[in-house]
């Protein structure tokens, strides 16, 4: 084996992720445990400063509910993210979440987030739940929060040690295992509770970005399912692992729409089919009664789109130029006037990308694309888990402890694993949270993660022969690599072993053409999932033939083992829901319809950690009362 130093780390409180959820957790904790004399330590990949899905900074808080100034109510957002979802949410989690993330975002300011102002000193609004920022740095100052509020506890934070594996004591988490991404170490974390907040999943699905393109996506390539495998390897349950997020974007640089949907107003349309949304009005007829709410269901929204470009009607445009027109028709009178808010549209429009999407920029300029002249291509992505945004895959959390909802075994947020909590795309079946939401939900957990330790707490019993196990497994790829490498003329060509690349390759084929990717239209099939489930279990078999040269590969082994499990969980949960409720999400071409009679339910499922036996389950929808 490998010969790495093994690092042990005492904690109380063990925060894996250093994203939104995860500074939100740490900034919350850290307040109580300074009180109580308990220690919480952070872990993550990366830097926490640029880290996660927010690294490159966001033009926009997308969940405000406004609560004090009487805008809306937790149970309008309630109503919301269930016509959202199709009818299928913790309502319970999403309420709990609602309620608290407007002193979340009051906190942002405070830290020196700049929230967009009015006149009359209100907060501008982009739609009826986000309020535009100048966010280029966002991450930045709630990583400070989040490192400041640690250090006065006296905590510790551990950046580029990727996570592996939960340590388990029977069902309780008691640690994690992972090593640095930089230094010969190997990393054990023995802790009183976890919590989860590893992000989501990008590149489980073959990207529209092949070739020279590779690794651009929608989300961030730093996220790779490690939430969902934590939870999952801790044996605990998951929900809604087959709602996939497809956003439609900018083509090919993947830039935001939200702006241009909401701020300017602007129309999407197909080149030879027109607005899409208007002509093919009464396909929402077929999804009623969430395709006759609004706002339509993203998914649906995706869904007429889809149905032109199947057509061959597209491509898709976003029609800026149009939109900057209209906006600045009320200037029409004074030429001057005019002049000035066409600048100020015009650069509206660029620094929109220059916030969250450099790249898009790029591709604009790289295309002599100006906004106000000319109309810009949209597509549908491909798949990506972010149970925080608008997809719903995560674990099985417990409820808040002060609502009647039937899904509660003690702690806000505690998955059914003990002691292991998760938060933000590692929570499933709230979306919309977003990062204000992730970052309250953070909160949430780690008071109650807190309070578990106050009065459950335990010294965790930690079996180091289970460790050396573990440490054998995560180091195998350089053993491999070592032993083997010089065999062949190119090292990357090598029947002993596969490089990560090539395994991602394999995983994305898989999960492109048999569950539903770009290839085949976002459609799959009972027989298609169970044709990819057969080549999945090759693919595992192949996964402890990996190699890796260095640290940095040694991470890509571990990412696609995790996106493998993503995948899995996916595949079965896709093959168990035997309608399609998601339209433009993906598609059951052998069950064309919603069937609210026996699917208007949770779909559930663990993965039993000694045999790596799945079980799927039905869960009942609980609605707030009243709501
Ligand atoms: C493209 C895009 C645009 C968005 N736009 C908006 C917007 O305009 N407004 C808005 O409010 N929200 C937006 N969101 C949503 C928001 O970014 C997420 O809701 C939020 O970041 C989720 O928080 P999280 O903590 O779950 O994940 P993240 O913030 O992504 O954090 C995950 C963390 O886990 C770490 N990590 C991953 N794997 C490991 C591992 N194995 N070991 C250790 N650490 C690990 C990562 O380094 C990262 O720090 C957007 C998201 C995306 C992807």
């Amino acid at each position: 084996m490998a010969n790495w130093e093994t690092v042990v780390v005492n904690t109380d409180l063990l925060i894996c992720g250093g994203g939104f959820s995860a500074c939100g957790a740490a900034t919350e904790a850290a307040y109580w445990a300074k009180k109580k004399g308990l220690k919480v330590t952070l872990v993550d990949k990366a830097a926490i400063d640029r880290s996660g899905a927010v690294a490159m900074g966001l033009s926009a808080i997308n969940q405000y509910v406004g609560i004090r100034d009487g805008e809306n109510t937790a149970e309008d957002y309630i109503r919301y993210v269930r016509s959202d979802l199709m009818g299928i949410s913790r309502e319970d989690l999403v309420y709990n979440i609602a309620r608290h993330v407007d002193s979340t975002v009051h906190l942002f300011e405070k830290w020196g987030l700049k929230i967009w102002k009015d006149e009359k000193g209100k907060y501008v609004h982009e739609g009826r739940w986000q309020l535009m920022i100048n966010g280029e740095s966002y991450k930045v100052i709630i990583a400070e929060a989040a490192k400041n509020a640690i250090a006065a506890a006296g905590g510790e934070i551990f950046e580029r040690v990727f996570i592996v594996d939960p340590l388990m004591d029977g069902n309780k988490c008691v640690g994690a295992v992972g090593f640095s991404t930089r230094e010969n170490k190997f990393y054990v974390f023995k802790a009183k509770a976890v919590i989860a907040g590893m992000g989501g999943a990008v590149h489980v699905f073959r990207p529209r970005s092949v070739g020279e393109g590779f690794g651009r996506s929608w989300y961030p390539p730093f996220n790779s399912g490690s939430s969902a495998y934590f939870t999952l390897k801790a044996g605990a349950e998951m929900t809604c692992q087959e709602v996939r997020f497809i956003p439609v974007r900018f083509k090919d640089a993947y830039g935001p729409v939200g702006a241009w949907f909401l701020l300017f107003k602007s129309r999407a349309i197909s080149a030879s089919g027109g607005d899409y949304m208007v002509v093919r009005k009464a396909e929402l007829e077929n999804w009623k009664p969430y395709g006759l709410v609004k706002p339509i269901p993203a998914n649906l929204r995706n869904y007429l789109g889809m149905l032109d470009t199947e057509q061959g009607l597209g491509p898709l445009y976003m029609e800026t130029d149009e939109a900057i027109r209209n906006i600045a028709a009320q200037y029409k009178d004074d030429p001057k006037a005019f002049k000035k808010k066409m600048k100020e549209l015009e650069s509206e429009a660029w620094e929109d990308f220059l916030d969250m999407t450099i790249s898009q920029a790029i591709l604009w300029a790289a295309q002599n694309l100006k906004p106000e002249e000319k109309h810009s291509e949209i597509a549908a992505c491909e798949p990506y888990f972010i149970g925080s945004h608008s997809g719903a895959s995560g674990a099985w959390v417990s409820g808040p402890e002060d609502l009647p909802t039937p899904y509660k075994w003690g702690y806000a947020n505690m998955t059914t694993a003990e002691a292991l909590f998760a938060v933000g795309d590692g929570s499933g079946a709230s979306s919309h949270k977003f990062s204000s939401g992730s970052h309250a939900e953070g909160r949430i957990a780690g008071k109650a993660a807190i309070k578990y330790i106050v009065e459950k707490g335990k010294e965790p019993k930690v079996d180091m022969a289970e460790v050396e196990k573990l440490k054998a497994k995560i180091l195998l790829p350089l053993d491999l690599w070592e032993k083997h490498s010089k065999e062949t003329t190119d090292p990357e060509i090598n029947t002993n072993y596969i490089v990560p690349r090539q395994f991602l390759h394999r995983l994305q084929k898989i999960m492109d053409e048999y569950a539903g990717g770009v290839i085949s239209g976002f459609k799959t099939s009972k027989a298609l999932c169970e044709r990819g489930l057969e080549l999945m279990g090759m693919l595992k078999e192949d996964s402890a033939k990996s190699a890796a040269r260095n640290h940095h590969e040694l991470m890509r082994v571990w990412e696609n083992n995790q996106r493998v499990m993503q995948a899995e969980a996916h595949i079965r949960s896709i093959h168990f829901r035997e309608e399609t409720r998601w339209p433009g999400y993906y598609f059951r071409a052998d069950k064309p319809k919603m069937d609210d009679a026996n699917w208007k339910c949770f779909v559930n499922c663990t993965c039993d950690r000694k045999t790596g036996e799945w079980k799927m389950m039905k869960k009942d929808i609980w609605t707030m009362p009243g709501v």
